[in-house]
Parts: structure tokens; C-alpha cells; sequence
């Protein structure tokens, strides 16, 4: 292995005894993307320029006891949807093409000041919205594991990045399942905090309600002490909860024992779970009852709407954040002969793909008068209802477990033609960001060809430390998270 496919907590050790320097972490990202980059394409912008010379600082405040944090110089990447002061910024659009933002995202203003050497923006699903990464208007992002599948997503180039060393971890955003689901495609631990924990300032909205930035890492310690730079109460964004942040590097061992965990009867019905994702699953709730946890049955009744009810509320917000892109306030705009009215539509056209135009029509139509309280309300009250549902299950039981995805990482077309196999992907990740719930996948194991499943758990609102101890006991038990993918 290589400096570049051990998690951040290890090589930090690892400076601090002297054995090896961060300039030689950085040398190893390095050579990685030069490696591998162009067959994976994880990346939409390089930033790697000063990714020695940053390094060569850390290493510099490290010799003289001054070192920022554990992830000084350490080269993270981050996805093309928060953005980052001189550095394009497209949310995989091209309606975005050439922006430069003025200032930096929250997230990334808290990165900077514990030391961020950010190797590049990585390649996203336009807007976000996908679970394959195949809406990029870049072109795709091709799994580490196996070049002829997706990475899921939409956050699947920060995945692939970090699954094949060309970061040492990134961070994503996750709407309906984003972080989750890619990092369960690639073998990576994926958290989406609670809603509210960490800042939306400076992260390109697609569905405000819903949206959640957090770590892809290699381990759970990673994906905690990634989580605890960008948590926090941030004024600049009203739905940031002014909250304390509990120390995430602190976790307990023996997170699993005498934890009551539920298994969701509902989800049994969702989405059409593969018989061997089922068996994988079977196979992880025996080491979570191995580690002390007791398997409890579940009901959550109005589960069986989660997507639909997705479907609504996301294009819903989705049409109304995408009204500002019009050709005068951001990137390109379409040379237009004809006025104002015309301008607008004619950028529209060029500048957005087919799945974004597709959520603008629903979810315009969803708000339009005369459908709104039919489409919209309607939604908004089996929301709550979902909600409350979650609260009555966590009278019960301290974690929820299930499969991150119902299926394996896919091929790319495979799901292309028919968006509602796309949406139905989603089944295990939404429900917690309808309800603001955190969720985390870690890697649960492997099919028999090799590809990566995840085990996902959910933890009440503000439990994030509860995921991160049973997933770091889960962790301990298993070595699926020590794999690395052939990259030939
Ligand atoms: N796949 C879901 C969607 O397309 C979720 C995407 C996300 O979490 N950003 O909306």
C-alpha cells in the first residue's frame, strides 16, 4: 500500500513519530491522480499546484510544535457543490461554467483554518441530483472497484477520490442519500450529519429542507475528526442549529453493547432489495448482535411514502433554488436576439441538463395553484407523519440498521432510461433526510464479484456520537474497510 491509502488518523500518527513526512503524503496523492486519475475521472478541477508547497508548510509548523490540526497539509478534496473562493465552482453544470465565487462555503472557511491542502473539486451529479454521477455535464466517475460501474452518487467523484487515494478523504453533500450511497458503493464510511449541524452557507442549494454536507473517509475515525472540523452553530445560515458539538474524536469503545438496534418491518417492502444485498445484511446484523447490540423489530407505517413523498418535496425546492440561474448573475448566458423573457429560457435550455429540467417541471407543477395543496401539502403532512413515526421508533431503540442501497454499485446506463429506477435507489438513504435524521453507511462487506455493500444505521437527532461508536465497534469486527481496490 501506499502513503495515499491509509486513513488520516494513521499517517498522522505516523508524522508525529517521525517516520514519515507530509510532503511524502502529498508526493503519494499526487502520483495517485497522475496514476489513476484519467481513467476515473473523480475530479472536474485540479487544484493541485501547491499541494507540496502546502504540504512543506504543515511540515514546517510541525518541526516547530505550531501544527493547525491532525488534517494540516493533509490533501482533501472537496465536491463542486460548496464553494471555494478563486476556484470554479459548477455544481456539475454547465449553467455554472466559469463561476467563480467571491467567497468561501462555511465548511470550507472551517477546513482552512485547521490547515486545508485541498487537491481539487470532485465530480458530482448536476445539482446534485442523481445517484450515479452520471448527470455530471463533465462526463461520469467510474468506480474504483470496477471502471465498467458507477460510483453511485451524486457525490461519487469526492467517493471515488477517496476510495482510490486520490484524497485522503472529501466531503459531500447528502439531499436523499448522496454521501451515503456513493460511500457504500465504494467501500467508505459516509456520514450525513443531523439537519442543522453543519453549515449550508456557500453550499449550492438544491433542496434546502433536505440538504446535509458531510465526510467520505476511509475509517470512522477519519469520517469523526472530519465531521468535527466543519460542525458547528454558524450565523450566516438560519437553519444552523445553535448547538454544542460534542467532542466526535472521543469515542467510547464496546459502541454496540447493550444497544437496542431496530430493523425496520417496512423496509422489507422498499425498493427491491437483491437477494444477495439481504444476505450481506443478515450476515452484519449477526456481528452487530455478536458485538452486544439486541435486534429489535420496528415499525415505521408511513415508510411506504418515503420516495414519493421525496419526489415531491425535492423538485419542489429544487425549482424554486434553480429560479436564479437565469445568464445574469452566474456563468454563461445564451447570446439571445430576442428579449428578456427569451434570454432566460434560451440559457435555461443550454445550460441545464435533462435530469434538472425534469425536477424544475415537477416540482413547478407541484407548487402551481390549484396542485399545491393536492401535491405539495399533501407531502409536507406525510413528512411530519414520517417524522413522528421516527421519534415513536426511538422511544424504542438507541439505532435503526438496514442496507445502505438495495442494490450493488450498477452499471453505467443501467439505470439511465428509466429515472424512477434511478429514484427508487434511494429508498434506504431518504427517509432520513425527511425526517433530519444522521445517518452513516460503513462498509459492510463485499459480493461475490467483489463490489462493495454498506450497512447503514440511523441515530435520533443529535446523536451523531452513538453512529460513530456502534460503526467503530461494527469497524473493529470486520476488515472490510482495510480492502483496497485493484487499480490495476
Ligand atoms: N438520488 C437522490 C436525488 O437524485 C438524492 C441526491 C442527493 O442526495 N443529493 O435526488
Amino acid at each position: 500500500m501506499a502513503l495515499c491509502d491509509y486513513p488520516i488518523n494513521v499517517l498522522h500518527e505516523r508524522r508525529m513519530a517521525g517516520e514519515i513526512t507530509t510532503v511524502e503524503i502529498a508526493q503519494a496523492v499526487l502520483a495517485r491522480i497522475d496514476r489513476v486519475e484519467g481513467k476515473l475521472h473523480a475530479y472536474i478541477t485540479l487544484t493541485t499546484e501547491r499541494l507540496v508547497e502546502k504540504a512543506e508548510a504543515a511540515d514546517a509548523r510541525l518541526a516547530r510544535g505550531e501544527l493547525l490540526s491532525p488534517l494540516d497539509g493533509m490533501p482533501l478534496a472537496l465536491k463542486d457543490i460548496f464553494t471555494t473562493k478563486g476556484i470554479e465552482t459548477t455544481c456539475g453544470s454547465r449553467i455554472l461554467r466559469g463561476f467563480i465565487p467571491p467567497y468561501d462555503a462555511t465548511v470550507v472557511e472551517r477546513l482552512a483554518a485547521q490547515g486545508l491542502n485541498l487537491a481539487g473539486k470532485t465530480n458530482m451529479d448536476e445539482f446534485a441530483m442523481g445517484s450515479s454521477t452520471e448527470n455530471s455535464a463533465f462526463g461520469p466517475t467510474r468506480n474504483p472497484w470496477d471502471a465498467s460501474r458507477v460510483p453511485g452518487g451524486s457525490s461519487g467523484g469526492s467517493a471515488a477520490a477517496g476510495a482510490a487515494g486520490e484524497a485522503l478523504g472529501a466531503f459531500g453533500t447528502d439531499t436523499g442519500g448522496s454521501i451515503r450511497q456513493p460511500a457504500s458503493f465504494t467501500s467508505l464510511v459516509g456520514l450525513k450529519p443531523t439537519y442543522g449541524r453543519v453549515s449550508r452557507y456557500g453550499m449550492v442549494a438544491f433542496a434546502s429542507s433536505l440538504d446535509q454536507g458531510g465526510p467520505v473517509a476511509k475509517d470512522v475515525r477519519d469520517a469523526a475528526l472530519l465531521l468535527g472540523t466543519i460542525s458547528g452553530y454558524d450565523p450566516r445560515d438560519a437553519t444552523s442549529a445553535d448547538r454544542p458539538v460534542p467532542d466526535f474524536s472521543r469515542l467510547a469503545p464496546d459502541g454496540l453493547k447493550g444497544k437496542r438496534v431496530g430493523l425496520v418491518k417496512e423496509f422489507q417492502d422498499a425498493g427491491e432489495l437483491e437477494p444477495r444485498v439481504a444476505a450481506n445484511f443478515q450476515e452484519n446484523l449477526a456481528t452487530l448482535a455478536g458485538l452486544g447490540a439486541e435486534l429489535v423489530e420496528i415499525s415505521l407505517p408511513s415508510l411506504a411514502y418515503a420516495i414519493t413523498v421525496y419526489y415531491i418535496l425535492a423538485p419542489s425546492e429544487a425549482s424554486s433554488n434553480l429560479g436564479r440561474y437565469d445568464g445574469v448573475r452566474y456563468g454563461p448566458r445564451a447570446e439571445s436576439a430576442g428579449n428578456v423573457q427569451a434570454l432566460f429560457r434560451e440559457t435555461r435550455e443550454a445550460g441545464f441538463g435533462t435530469e434538472v429540467k425534469r425536477r424544475i417541471m415537477l416540482g413547478t407543477f407541484a407548487l402551481s395553484a390549484g396542485y399545491y395543496e393536492a401535491y405539495y401539502g399533501r407531502a409536507q403532512q406525510i413528512r411530519r407523519t414520517l417524522r413522528g413515526d421516527f421519534q415513536r421508533a426511538f422511544e424504542a431503540v438507541e439505532l435503526i440498521a438496514c442496507p445502505t442501497s438495495p442494490v450493488p454499485p450498477f452499471k453505467f446506463g443501467e439505470k439511465m432510461e428509466d429515472p424512477l429506477q434511478m429514484y427508487l435507489v434511494d429508498a434506504f438513504t431518504l427517509p432520513a433526510n425527511l425526517a433530519g435524521l444522521p445517518g452513516i453507511s460503513v462498509p459492510g462487506g463485499f459480493t461475490e464479484e467483489g463490489l462493495p455493500l454498506g450497512l447503514q444505521l440511523l441515530a435520533p437527532h443529535w446523536r451523531e456520537d452513538l453512529l460513530l461508536e456502534a460503526a467503530l465497534a461494527f469497524e473493529q469486527a470486520t476488515d472490510h474497510h482495510s480492502r483496497r481496490p485493484p487499480l490495476g
